[in-house]
């Protein structure tokens, strides 16, 4: 399965999104999974099955 996923910095509101190859969810909403250049994290707002 492939998955979609978007994460927001928690300091400056940057978004990113990340493609994740994966037989069950790569990650939790919630999930601290980068750090943003301003020094913030990134964390996993939305998790969707891609077809
Ligand atoms: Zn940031």
């Amino acid at each position: 399965m492939e998955w979609f996923v978007i994460a927001h910095c928690n300091s400056c509101d940057e978004e990113i999104t990340l493609e994740v190859e994966s037989d069950v969810p790569p990650y939790e909403m919630g999930d601290l999974i980068d750090e943003c250049p301003c020094g913030g994290k990134f964390v996993v707002d939305e998790i969707r099955e891609m077809d």
